[in-house]
């Protein structure tokens, strides 16, 4: 079965005479533990599409269920709580708090939501992504590469079933994009995570599972690789 299932996915945005067709039908079927990336040219579509399968935005039509749920049959309260629980997001300004050190910044989300922080899951995520000599510093103290692996770190803290990346690597250069790429990887198959993942950039776009690309609010071809 599918964690996560888009079906004749529609965003308008505007309205007659002006309406932008963001998403004209996707459909869309990840399995968990899948590794997808969606390129494209700006413009075509992907960040709408990343935003209605976090259910931070409201389809047209079509729909998409969350292992199990279709999301758009929840209320605001119910949709709040589901993605905290569920989802994790890695934008591409890392919004870490500044006076906070990175273990600090790493829990934070746990903590807002009153959760138990499993710590020797936390140890392990701070192993894998190289962070364990970092861990009281604070942000503006680390470099790009550094901060961006703090933001994953936060991202997964939670374990969420899911991860959704806009351009999770896009401040960096193309070397720490592809080694920061490559711990993403391996963290999400240790805990049998699923992530999606916006990219501008093929290299990035090839470390994962499959390679999605839209254009003009359509899948123009999905390519799997294993
Ligand atoms: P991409 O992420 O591939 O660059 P987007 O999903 O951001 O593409 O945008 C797809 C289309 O929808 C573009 O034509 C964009 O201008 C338009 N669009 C995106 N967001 C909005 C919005 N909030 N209001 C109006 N048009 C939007
Ligand atoms: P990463 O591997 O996470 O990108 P590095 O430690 O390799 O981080 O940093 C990349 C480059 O940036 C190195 O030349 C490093 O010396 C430099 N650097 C690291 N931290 C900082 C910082 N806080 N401010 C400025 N430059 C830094």
């Amino acid at each position: 079965s599918h964690i996560l299932e888009a079906t004749g996915l529609k965003k308008y945005y505007g309205s007659e005479p002006n309406v932008t067709k963001a998403l004209n039908g996707v459909d869309l079927s990840i399995e968990q533990g899948e590794f997808v990336s969606i390129i494209g040219t700006s413009g075509s579509g992907k960040s709408t599409l990343l935003h209605m399968l976090g259910g931070l935005d409201v389809p047209t039509s079509g729909s998409v269920v969350i292992r199990g749920k279709e999301i758009a049959k929840m209320n605001d309260e119910q949709l709040s709580v589901f993605r905290r629980r569920n989802i994790g997001f890695i934008f591409q300004n890392y919004n870490l708090v500044p006076i906070l050190n990175v273990y600090q910044n790493i829990v934070l989300p746990i903590e807002l939501d009153g959760g138990k922080i499993d710590q020797e899951y936390i140890d392990n995520i701070v192993r894998l992504l190289h962070l364990e000599e970092k861990l009281s510093n604070l942000p503006n103290n680390l470099s790009g590469g550094q901060q961006q692996r703090v933001a994953i770190a936060r991202a997964l803290a939670s374990k969420p079933a899911i991860i959704l990346a806009d351009e999770p690597t896009g401040n960096l250069d193309s070397k720490t994009s592809l080694e920061v790429m490559q711990l993403l990887k391996l963290t999400m198959a240790e805990f049998n995570q699923t992530l999606v993942m916006i990219t501008h950039n093929p290299e990035i776009a090839q470390v994962a599972d499959r390679m999605i690309r839209i254009e003009d609010g359509k899948i123009i071809n999905t390519d799997r690789e294993r």
